[in-house]
């Protein structure tokens, strides 16, 4: 009965560290959040310990009549939120959510028509490095230059021409609003599958502050970590007609035993979800990227689309003589956290880039309003404009420890 600290120091230490750093730092990166103290406590149960493969009422082990009810509430709640006919809360990530979409509806080799992955699109949208891309024949919409939105008028003529049997929506770096109706409309009109995939917006969905794709798409997938504040892992959400499929491609498809201890701690974010507090929660994320968008353009940087509608913005380094490699590393030297992200027409290499990606929900969580945010764009402009000062640097970190300490994490 040792605790960690005993039985594991250097383990422990890391994530003792670890801690700190969370607590030291300003969160800046759009797919990250801090989660609740009982969504950590479900988390770290001994639902850890439990095999049950299968679903609710339908396991090939014994003894799993208290993980059923944790899987019942999760599934339930996930309906609940988000209006659905189904719900599988099964998938370990994202990426085995999207997995199971593709092998549950096509055929290796079908096609796919999903964004292009230089304009925001994720990885399992089509990357020629990821299954996606290995295994189906995807082709791509993007976003106009001029305008760094997406054109829905030229999706429509790319899906009549390519006649894909699958349209794709939802992005990694997209600070837009999506019109997830108007894609469904054109899926219509080529007899496609809609499947979205609203990983980065699922918790401005559940507040309703974002057009809920459900009623719209034959499937949508999300993660649960990122504005949806649970649990790193992944959902599935269908139609009815879709269940039967959905949940065979999980399992047995692609998972064996369920993560139970995730599956609780996806129903505790659920249920957080549910509450009113979560739809201001919501709310102060809008307001915050929207302090945080106005702050940095005041202070002379062009963001990609010239603003947000969402959690996120692209910072457009162009012409800054900085590119998104050395902002990202600027800015972790004083202690702001975020990542390097190409932009749209990106005249850089992925891994350099001119862009880097900002996001609120994190710092939203911790307590920060939008003062603090117009805050944090006069630190991100001192040290981006002043990369060699070191005096700069200095009082930056001290900006920044103002700012923490106001707002402890996890106190
Ligand atoms: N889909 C989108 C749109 C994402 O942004 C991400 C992660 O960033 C994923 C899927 C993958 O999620 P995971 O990292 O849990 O596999």
């Amino acid at each position: 009965n040792q605790t960690l600290a005993q039985s594991d120091p250097e383990l422990a230490n890391a994530i003792q560290q670890e801690f700190q750093r969370q607590q030291r730092n300003i969160e800046l990166i759009a797919s990250e959040n801090f989660v609740s103290p009982a969504v950590l406590e479900a988390q770290g149960s001994v639902l850890t310990n439990k095999y049950a493969e299968g679903y609710p009422g339908k396991r090939y082990y014994g003894g799993c009549e208290y993980v059923d009810i944790a899987e019942r509430l999760a599934i339930s709640r996930a309906k609940e939120i988000f209006g659905a006919d189904h719900a599988n809360v099964q998938p370990h990530s994202g990426a085995q959510a999207n997995f199971a979409v593709y092998f549950a509806l096509l055929q290796p080799g079908d096609k796919i028509l999903g964004m292009n992955l230089a304009h925001g699109g994720h990885l399992t949208h089509g990357s020629p490095v990821n299954f996606s891309g290995k295994h189906f024949n995807f082709v791509a919409y993007g976003v106009e230059e001029a305008t760094g939105r997406i054109n829905y008028d030229k999706l429509r003529e790319i899906a009549l021409q390519e006649k894909p049997k699958m349209i794709v929506a939802g992005a990694s770096a997209y600070p837009r609003a999506i019109d997830f109706k108007r894609i469904s409309e054109i899926a219509k009109e080529i007899d496609a599958y809609l499947f979205v995939d609203m990983a980065h917006i699922a918790g401005l969905v559940a507040a309703g502050l974002h057009q809920n794709p459900v009623p719209y798409a034959d499937v949508v997938t999300t993660t649960t970590h990122k504005t949806l504040r649970g649990p790193r892992g992944g959902l599935i959400l269908c139609k009815e007609k879709y269940a039967q499929l959905i949940d065979k491609a999980i399992f047995p498809g692609s998972q064996g035993g369920p993560l139970m201890h995730v599956i609780a701690a996806k129903a505790v974010a659920f249920g957080e979800a549910l509450k009113p507090e979560f739809k201001a929660y919501q709310q102060q994320i809008l307001n915050n990227a929207q302090a945080l968008a106005k702050g940095l353009m005041e202070r002379g940087f062009n963001l990609v689309s010239g603003g947000t509608d969402n959690h996120l913005m692209l910072v457009d380094l162009r012409g800054t003589g900085i590119t998104g490699k050395e902002a990202e590393t600027i800015l972790d030297e004083v202690h702001i956290t975020c990542n390097k992200n190409a932009i749209p027409f990106d005249p850089e290499k992925p891994f350099i880039t001119s862009g880097i990606r900002l996001g609120t929900p994190a710092v939203t969580t911790r307590g920060f309003k939008e003062a603090d945010l117009d805050q944090v764009a006069e630190i991100i402009a001192m040290v981006l404009k002043n990369k060699d000062d070191e005096a700069v640097r200095e009082k930056a970190r001290s900006m920044v420890k103002e700012l923490c300490d106001k707002y402890p994490l996890y106190a």
